[in-house]
């Protein structure tokens, strides 16, 4: 278990609904809670499940949150990034106005629907259509 991973220490997943994270952490506010008499160990677990919910609980802390996690994410590159690119750098796929591309060096493409680029400061990961690459959208 990571200690840096909130969504982990709680058990939950970035999906979770607000309600699913209230459940958990009630769960283990009670499994670790240091009013009762428990081991130091448990008083540790408390303080970084306490941390995971002001956070969590938080609907704009978390959104910071989340954004940090993805650029981690990101930076651990877990799959090979191919290029990290701004929207300037895709281009309009002839046949489908609607769909920009950019080319991989395997001669394969990243396809991304316009819609999805159009919010700004998004980090949008496309992969190529024909190798295991990625290739990460700033917008
Ligand atoms: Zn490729």
């Amino acid at each position: 278990m990571s200690l840096t991973n909130y969504y982990e220490i709680l058990g939950c997943s970035k999906e979770s609904s607000a309600e699913d994270i209230k459940r958990a952490y009630r769960a283990l506010a009670l499994k670790f809670h240091p009013d009762k008499s428990r081991p130091e160990q448990d008083g540790v677990k408390f303080q970084h499940v306490l941390e995971a919910w002001q956070v969590l609980s938080n609907p704009k802390l978390r959104e910071e949150y989340d954004a940090t996690q993805t650029q981690e994410e990101l930076d651990s590159e877990s799959a090979p990034i191919y290029a990290r690119i701004s929207c300037n750098d895709l281009e309009t796929m002839d046949n489908d106005e609607n769909v920009l591309a950019y080319p991989c060096r395997c001669g394969g493409l990243y396809c991304v629907q316009k819609k999805y680029v159009e919010a700004k400061n998004q980090l949008i990961q496309v992969p190529c259509l024909e190798c295991t690459f990625l290739i990460v959208i700033e917008t």
